[in-house]
């Protein structure tokens, strides 16, 4: 079982490829890097540098594709709104014309997309069926998805992760949550009304090698938590797990003055629930965000 993995260096990517190589896969990653740092971040793996030199290949069992420019770490600028499109759909576009020379197409393509497919949903309980929203993240998902459904029409199965805002040790979003809240600075932000579709980086491994061993997986899954929290609730949580208060609330225009269009991320969100991986019998290691958080940060 050989699977090519983009993305594979990532803070999801990097958990993924210790668990898959843990499972007996053979791996190989497409990145940037040098091969001896890829193996730093990933274990034994085969590296590739550009996808041009698969072309032709004889073919692997499955693709696993996450590489994407971060989405939160620089302002969103039209210059910066273009590379983070380019750094998903143009790769994923090069993906899949790539896997069309092989000698031998793959079983399956796992695919990267995110809750924020469905732009902002306010209240609403949101499942994969659920209408989105037009905004810069929706068509960034949507174009990020069709990339890598073209692919369907080879007859390969295609499945999407609608992934959820991931927490796990040593990285992600709660990194640069976590300081301000030692140092007793931390609060909601805004109104602390808005959703956020947490999920554990252990369950969205589970949830993509799942999709990658199952037949009958296909199409989009949403790669959230069953219990998705408020950010005040998020918040409360959070500092309660670090035995420090959530005394000091960013206000919202704060946030939008700070980060721009970005502040988006913080100040809306997704009731998303995981509705057709919990219908597929999917079970979650971490449902409850308290014993997510503990595993995290301590
Ligand atoms: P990271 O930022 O930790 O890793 C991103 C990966 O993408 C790296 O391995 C990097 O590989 C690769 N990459 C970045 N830019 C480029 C580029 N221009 N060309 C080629 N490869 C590139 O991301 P995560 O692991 O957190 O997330 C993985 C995917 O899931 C991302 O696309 C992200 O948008 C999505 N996602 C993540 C969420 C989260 O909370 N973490 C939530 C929802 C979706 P290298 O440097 O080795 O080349």
């Amino acid at each position: 079982r050989h699977v090519l993995v983009t993305g594979g260096t990532g803070f999801i990517g990097g958990a993924l490829c210790t668990e898959m190589l843990a499972q007996g896969y053979e791996l190989t990653i497409l990145s940037r890097q040098p091969a001896d740092q890829v193996r730093k971040l990933c274990g034994q793996v085969n590296v590739v540098h550009t996808l041009e030199s698969l072309r032709g290949h004889e073919g692997f069992d499955g693709v696993i594709n996450l590489a994407g420019e971060g989405l939160a770490d620089k302002r969103w600028t039209k210059q910066r709104k273009k590379v983070l499109r380019k750094s998903r759909i143009k790769l994923t576009h090069t993906l899949t014309d790539v896997i069309r020379s092989w000698a031998r197409l793959p079983n399956v393509l796992v695919s990267g997309s995110a809750v924020g497919f469905y732009g902002n949903q306010k209240n609403a309980l949101v499942t994969e069926e659920t209408m989105p929203h037009d905004e810069f993240s929706h068509r960034l998902c949507k174009d990020w998805e069709n990339a890598a459904l073209a692919l369907g029409s080879e007859n390969v199965r295609v499945c999407l992760s609608r992934t959820g805002v991931v927490a796990g040790p040593d990285g992600g979003f709660l990194k640069s949550m976590v300081l301000p809240f030692k140092l007793g600075l931390g609060g909601r932000m805004g109104s602390g009304h808005q959703y956020m579709p947490w999920v554990h980086r252990t369950d969205v491994v589970a949830a993509l090698v799942w999709m990658l061993e199952t037949p009958e997986a296909s199409g989009p899954y949403n790669v959230v938590s069953p219990n998705p929290a408020t950010n005040r609730e998020f918040t409360q949580c959070l500092a309660s797990t670090l035995g420090r208060p959530a005394l000091f609330p960013v206000p919202a225009p704060v946030l939008r003055l700070a980060l721009g269009e970005m502040s988006h991320l913080l100040l809306t969100g997704q009731q998303a629930i995981p509705a057709r991986l919990t219908d597929a019998g999917f079970s979650f290691r971490y449902p409850e965000l308290g014993p997510a958080l503990e595993e995290s940060i301590h």
